[in-house]
């Protein structure tokens, strides 16, 4: 069959399990054929091909019928020839039309995407014999809908016959066609003799011109649930035909709280010859902090994946437990993915594709469609787990772009559940991100979504400057960025963003929670024994030298390299330091397979090697580059010795480091100064840090300069501010207020104004 249904009000209406069930049917159908026919233009269709929700439309006649595009991919439309170009032969152009009404009193244009057509909005009394007869000569004709709407149209376009041309031009037997509608509007594809339904509170107007006719039927459910009625009672698909194939709604699982990460919460270590699962020897990161969660005995499921190679492991366990007297009711579920899988989803292509393009580089993201096919499907069965796991009504928490795809498949599986995504990487603004091919995909399933999470205000603005971009989208809701954050003072700042959108029919809310620091791990760290040992060690070692420190991993975000160049600058402009300062980096080096970081580790060693080679004299050497990873408990004593903390990234979504340095500074008494790019997250949040612009060498070398240089008395008040956010916002207060956000009621919603 082909179902020709116009969308608003008819087919994107109705109640939410009548949408589904009709969706649904459709979706198992695969011989229904589907044709969007509507009166909005071709632009504000391509946003629905986004949801995720909606079938995708074999074809789309739109613009009230000027408009007739077959549907090959959600991203590729093609117009239906030779139909189009005899409906384009009829149309004498937009600025025609508009120049020869221009003078008519009482039209106002429609400000909606519209071809082939000129929209206006009018009173029944504009419509004057003037008006019909300069239409007249234009070759067109006009349609008046809802006491408002004036579309003009080429002579004899619309809805019903580009619908019969297309049926013709398909060969499909008119017995086969059921039209769908609402309004006046859609009257004209009732006029061929076509099956037909009005769906529930349909315009009266349009009841009373197809009352009595035997192949029309008057539903009583509005909008899907109507189609629906029609389907079974005109029998397009038989009895066992309205038995959806689909997977039976799913019965719930267990879990009210489930936390979706891309590593499972302990680290597998084989002693003995024996799989031992311990915590995971880092104590930074936010598993401990995301883990603390289920404390409360809640039942929960943290889903992960985990390789499973089916030669060797033949009992691959999809559940296990963690620290079982602590969090009873945790389950740890495993998805299990096979090797080239976790190479390609996890290591090549979120490294090669999104990482870069996230943090602004877009020149270096590289797009594989048969990655991306892997990504899907990884993602899928994420879902799947979830939808297995989750009580009715849990919420989910997912995290981080390698799960972007989740809530498009989860929300049709399980639409009861509370979906909350959180951010852990830099959002970029719409200009870097659309160069995505698979943007309106992503965006359509982070729609999805309730609740979606990014460390700043700026990466919640850029999400929304790319969902606006892609689907209609109204703000529902805005807070202001003071006081929490900087607004003016770095490139990072913003002084207001969007907290709740209405966005492809869906409310979402946004909230910006910058990752806090676990500080009590810390302080624990610090009364360490053998921490204070290192500790009077390297005071020792480095008792003479004030001390520069920086510590990252390798990648070119990080902007090491242009440290080097800025420091050696430094030293050449301010000679008087040489023998006085010391740089120590600590750059932890890339995977030995991500061959794309050679090419920058080169570049640095090679600058190490001038810069040491040009300044070094007898028993003091400006530069200690430390190419490997240093144990947590090490690095505090690192912190503990800096005078400078000089952290450059060109680009960062947070960067924890800055805060660990404040932490330890700030529970030893210290008075560092935090030397801090405006491009990392962290600065619109860390007021006290002096800010740079690794973008400019000289900027990035003065305000180092000026770190070094700085009164104790101010570097003591700068601590105590750093500090005083560091310790209050932490990991615990991040991760409460989260939940809090996602828990939270949603804001009033304004009425909309009337849309065309
Ligand atoms: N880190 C570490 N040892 C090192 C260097 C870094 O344990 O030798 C840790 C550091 O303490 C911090 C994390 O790695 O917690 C880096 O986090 P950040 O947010 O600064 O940067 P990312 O690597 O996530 O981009």
């Amino acid at each position: 069959m082909l179902l020709a249904t116009d969308l608003d009000g008819t087919f994107l209406a109705g109640p939410a399990e009548d949408r589904l069930r009709l969706y649904q049917l459709i979706n198992s159908h695969p011989a229904i054929k589907l044709a969007y026919v509507t009166g909005r233009g071709l632009e504000s269709v391509l946003s629905l091909l986004s949801d995720p929700t909606l079938p995708q439309p074999d074809y789309v006649i739109c613009d009230v019928g000027a408009t007739v595009v077959q549907v090959i991919d959600a991203t590729t439309l093609q117009p239906l020839q030779p139909l189009q170009a005899q409906i384009d032969a009829r149309w004498p152009g937009e600025q025609a039309v508009t120049t020869a009404l221009q003078d008519i009193p009482g039209l106002e244009r429609q400000d909606v995407p519209q071809e082939r057509r000129c929209s206006y909005y009018c009173s029944f009394d504009a419509i004057s014999p003037e008006l019909a007869s300069v239409i007249g000569e234009l070759g067109c004709e006009l349609l008046y809908s809802a006491e408002r709407y004036l579309d003009i149209l080429p002579t004899g376009v619309n809805k019903g016959s580009t619908l019969l041309a297309l049926i013709e031009q398909l060969g499909i037997d008119e017995d086969d066609v059921l039209v769908a509608g609402d309004t006046l509007n859609d009257l004209a594809m009732y006029e061929h003799g076509f099956k037909g339904v009005c769906v529930g509170e349909s315009e009266e107007g349009l009841l009373a011109a197809t009352h009595g006719r035997a192949r029309v039927l008057h539903a009583e459910r509005p909008g899907c649930g109507g189609i629906v009625e029609a389907i079974e009672h005109f029998g397009f698909l038989g009895e066992r035909g309205m038995q959806l194939h689909r997977t039976p709604a799913m019965a719930p699982g267990k879990a009210e709280l489930l936390i979706v990460y891309h590593r499972t919460p302990y680290e597998e270590v084989i002693e003995k010859g024996e799989v031992k699962r311990r915590r995971p020897a880092s104590p930074n990161g936010i598993i401990p902090t995301l883990v603390s969660f289920f404390n409360d005995g809640r039942p929960g499921s943290w889903v992960a994946w985990a390789v499973h190679d089916p030669r060797v492991n033949k009992n691959f366990e999809n559940y296990t437990s963690f620290d079982g007297d602590r969090h009873p009711n945790l389950t740890v579920s495993r998805v299990p993915l096979s090797k080239s899988e976790v190479d390609i989803f996890y290591k090549s292509f979120s490294k090669e594709a999104f990482w870069p393009l996230l943090h602004t580089f877009w020149e270096r993201a590289r797009f594989r469609e048969d990655h991306w096919e892997v990504f899907l499907k990884v993602n899928r069965k994420f879902a799947e787990r979830v939808a297995v796991d989750a009580a009715e009504g849990a919420t989910v928490w997912l995290h981080d772009y390698n799960l972007w795809m989740v809530p498009a498949a989860l929300r049709e599986l399980r639409p009861d559940l509370k979906i909350a995504f959180f951010h852990h990487t830099y959002f970029p603004s719409a200009d870097v991100f659309n160069v995505v091919p698979w943007r309106r995909a992503i965006i359509g399933s982070l729609l999805q979504c309730d609740y979606i999470g990014f460390h700043i205000p700026r990466q919640v603005e850029n999400f929304v400057d790319v969902v606006r971009g892609t689907v209609p989208m109204r703000v529902l809701e805005e807070q202001s960025a003071a006081p929490r954050f900087l607004t003016y003072g770095c490139a990072t700042g913003l002084d207001r963003y969007a907290s709740c959108i209405e966005a492809g029919h869906r409310v979402v809310r946004l909230g910006a929670h910058p990752v806090g620091l676990d500080t009590q791990r810390v302080q624990t760290l610090l009364q360490r024994e053998d921490v204070r040992q290192r500790m009077a060690q390297l005071r020792s070692d480095l008792s003479g030298t004030r001390v520069l420190l920086s510590v990252e991993r390798l990648d070119y975000t990080k902007g090491t390299l242009e440290r080097l160049l800025a420091f050696e600058r430094m030293l050449d402009a301010h000679p008087e330091l040489i023998g006085k300062i010391t740089l120590i980096t600590i750059c932890v080096p890339a995977a030995r397979e991500m061959t794309i970081y050679k090419q920058l580790q080169n570049q640095i060693e090679q600058a190490v090697g001038r810069i040491n080679g040009r300044f070094s004299r007898v028993g003091w050497i400006p530069l200690q580059f430390f190419f490997r990873a240093i144990p947590f408990e090490e690095l505090v004593a690192y912190y503990a010795m800096a005078d400078v903390m000089w952290i450059t990234p060109l680009r960062d979504g947070l960067n924890l480091v800055s805060k660990e340095f404040v932490a330890v500074q700030g529970m030893t008494g210290g008075r560092g100064v935090l030397v801090l790019s405006e491009f990392a997250g962290a600065a619109a949040e860390l007021k006290g840090a002096v800010l740079t612009n690794p973008h400019d060498p000289q900027d990035l070398a003065s305000a180092c300069y000026l770190a070094l240089n700085m009164s104790r008395a101010e570097a003591r008040t700068r601590m105590r501010q750093l500090f005083d956010i560091v310790s209050h916002f932490d990991n615990k207060r991040w991760g409460d207020d989260f939940l809090d956000a996602v828990h939270a009621p949603l804001p009033e919603i304004p009425q909309e104004q009337e849309a065309s």
